[in-house]
């Protein structure tokens, strides 16, 4: 029997194929660290951690999404249905 380590190699091959997959897939790229992401609220997210002005987190348990102001904030809270997946 031989112990070639195959499940590595393919592990290998495999991450490869993923990283081409989402570099191909990554079409929005921040302005401030060249960082791509696949969708825009990804980026948005990621922008907003190099301002550090995310003063307001929202309070449900498991999601504690950040907002820029008060009103985003409590409007993201309201919503059921951005937390429907949560519980
Ligand atoms: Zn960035
Ligand atoms: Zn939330």
């Amino acid at each position: 029997m031989s112990s070639l380590p195959r499940t590595r190699v393919a592990t290998q091959a495999m991450l490869e194929a993923n990283a081409r997959h989402r570099a191909h897939l990554a079409q929005f790229e921040c302005s401030e660290c060249g960082q791509k992401f696949t969708a825009q609220f990804s980026l948005k997210r990621h922008q907003q951690s190099h301002t550090g002005e995310l003063l307001y987190v929202c309070s449900i348990p498991g999601c504690g999404q950040k907002f820029f102001n008060s009103s985003d904030c409590k409007r993201h809270e309201m919503s059921v249905r951005r937390h429907a997946n949560l519980q």
